[in-house]
């Protein structure tokens, strides 16, 4: 997934413009008027009940020891192991052993191999309702291998997958949260099932329509995604970010010899670069909110063979549900004409992944916003300053530093000024049930994402504060779901009269589409013999930085 959209201020001005507007509307009539006063009263209701939850002293003073219970050092360690571990979608072997082992010896009930996944897992704790589910990714980008601490090009391994998008914080947050709320749970005898799952491959957009198809969300009240950020803040509403489907088109031909009778063949090279082309040539005359982006995984072997088989990997991205399906029939249209202009066929379509757009629930985040400004920006550290600074100057952007202020919760970004963007498959989670991101300040900004240049970060000091300071605002959050029953009833309102009142989730994924889990294999076998001498020996070693003797910042 993207980094959060920096729209704040402008949404502002666009609020402004849409109250002006309601404002005329309001005056036009008395039959307007008493619809614009029914939301109202309800709304008054909701702050007046909020108001009151937060003037509850026991609350407070519960939240506030599962805030102080976070163990700091579980998420430094947990943060600098997954790290070490860089693992790619699909394949988050060692990732998920270690994650699983810390929630069993926490006395968590885990089922893995999952939705027909093996790295997935689902753990349980705990009894009856509410029943809360923690998710957050665990797979890490391509090529992304970088030396922690060092503010230039440094891998650790050339060439190897590395956490280049910050991947490796969610399950700490999330985890640490969890630990302490379930400490005070078992003393205070709080009901409630605490659920704890990782989003596999989801820079695969791999899993999560799965989980959902298997039903594993089917007894789930409330979800509480984390997602490592530069800043702190949560959304509520449809995001600005697109869905998307992630096809693999696949061309037969007939082989031949190149030079000695090519005419005899049919590359299926030619109709991947045929569908290539009439795909760029149809982006003039498709929506601005679409995205489409693909790599060749297939082109034949050598050029003295004329390729008779080739493969071509689409990320289709769109607005909704429709405009993704239209989509996916251009590019089936495109890929037909390709066939038939080179002799060859389409000889399959392979769904890889898929994604819904976004929305989140509305007093959900309210709720998470109001913990934020309770627990507040880490303490960042003169080094940590500098250390964001260099890499920013390094990269060439503005050197702004890390964040010092929260940024709380956004709204729904009004449908005319959606102009698409990143997917997270957590969309389909947030369809079946109400779901809100806890975006935590863990990396530092300005940088190219889905890269090395975002790994810098991520094993060292303003990972773990931002990932301790995620955990605290996941933890009074939790604390709020379990002791205020009318939360989980507000969140299941604004979920079925506001959020899902027009809309219904259908799944992208067709019938008999399976998860893609053979994607990554030889890449992560032919890396992780060498990753495996450098993952993290906590026994051994305060940090990961301090294992790879690296001072903290490196810088030019
Ligand atoms: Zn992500």
């Amino acid at each position: 997934m993207l980094g959060s959209l920096h729209m704040r201020r402008w949404h502002a001005a666009v609020l402004a413009l849409v109250a002006a507007a309601l404002l005329a509307v309001v005056a036009q009539g008395a039959a307007q008027e008493q619809d614009a006063a029914a939301p109202e009263a309800a709304q008054e209701e909701q702050q007046q009940q909020e108001a009151a939850a937060q003037q509850d002293p026991e609350l407070d003073a519960l939240k506030q020891e599962a805030a102080d219970g976070v163990d700091a050092n579980l998420v430094q360690e947990m943060v600098d192991s997954i790290f070490s571990f860089g693992e790619l979608g699909f394949q988050e072997v060692e990732t998920s052993r270690y994650i699983t082992n810390i929630l069993r010896e926490n006395g968590f009930n885990v089922q893995t191999g999952i939705a027909g996944i093996p790295t997935a897992w689902m753990a349980t704790w705990g009894s009856g309702k509410p029943v809360i589910a923690l998710g957050s990714d665990i797979d890490g980008i391509p090529k992304s291998s970088q030396k922690p601490g060092v503010a230039f090009r440094d891998p650790i391994i050339p060439d190897a997958p590395g956490h280049g998008e910050g991947h490796n914080s969610g399950q700490a947050v999330n985890i640490a949260a969890a630990l302490s709320v379930k400490k005070l749970m078992e003393r205070e005898n709080i009901k409630g099932t605490l659920k704890i799952w990782p989003g596999v491959a989801e820079e695969l957009l791999g899993t999560k329509a799965y989980y959902v198809r298997e039903g594993f969300f089917r007894d789930v009240d409330v979800t509480l995604f984390s997602h490592v950020d530069t800043e702190l803040s949560t959304s509520w509403g449809d995001a600005s970010g697109n869905g998307l489907i992630s096809l693999e088109y696949s061309f037969q031909g007939k082989p031949a010899h190149g030079a000695g009778d090519p005419w005899n063949g049919r590359s299926a090279l030619d109709a991947v670069e045929l569908m290539n082309q009439g795909m760029n040539y149809r982006r003039e005359h498709l929506r601005v909110n679409q995205r489409m982006h693909y790599v060749i995984t297939e082109g034949g072997e050598q050029p003295n063979v004329v390729p008779d088989h080739a493969k071509v990997w689409y990320f289709l991205r769109e607005q909704d549900y429709d405009h993704i399906k239209d989509l996916w029939r251009v590019a089936n249209q495109v890929a037909n004409g390709a066939a038939r202009m080179t002799e060859t066929e389409v000889d399959g379509i392979q769904v890889l992944g898929s994604a819904w757009p976004q929305h989140m629930n509305k007093p959900v985040a309210e709720a998470a916003a109001a913990n934020m400004e309770k627990v507040g920006m880490p303490e960042w550290s003169e080094e940590d300053q500098r250390f964001a600074k260099a890499i920013q100057a390094e990269y060439g952007a503005a050197q702004s530093g890390l964040k010092t202020e929260v940024d709380g919760v956004e709204g729904p970004i009004p449908e005319q000024y959606k102009k698409g963007g990143g997917s997270d498959d957590i969309g389909d989670i947030s369809w079946n049930v109400p779901t809100i991101t806890l975006r935590y300040p863990a990396n530092v900004g300005g940088t190219p994402g889905h890269s090395w240049w975002r790994a810098i970060a991520m094993a060292t000091p303003v990972a773990h504060k931002g990932s301790t300071t995620g955990a605290k605002v996941q933890a009074m959050t939790l604390v709020d779901l379990f002791k205020n029953p009318q939360l989980v009833r507000d969140a299941w309102t604004y979920f079925r009269d506001v959020q899902t009142k027009d809309t219904k989730y259908r799944p992208l994924i067709r019938r008999g589409d399976e998860p893609a889990i053979h994607l990554n294999k030889e890449k992560m076998e032919r890396f992780r013999p060498e990753m495996r001498r450098f993952y993290y020996d906590p026994s051994k070693y305060d940090t990961y930085l301090e294992q790879l003797g690296i001072e903290y910042p490196t810088t030019r």
